[in-house]
């Protein structure tokens, strides 16, 4: 199983959820906290799920 690390708070996992917290800024791979406190951004912007496992 592949991990990536969170851009925000860098812990390590295995399902990341990819977002936009600046307007026309790069996308960022967050963990599950980081994401639920991005929610509440302005420019908040959720772009799907990274997966580390495949099925
Ligand atoms: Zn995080």
């Amino acid at each position: 199983m592949k991990t990536k690390n969170c851009d925000l708070c860098k812990v390590e996992e295995s399902i990341l959820f990819r977002l936009q917290i600046d307007k026309g800024k790069t996308w960022l791979f967050v963990c599950k906290s980081c994401c639920e406190k991005s929610q509440k951004l302005e420019n908040y912007k959720y772009g799907g799920t990274w997966k580390g496992s495949r099925h």
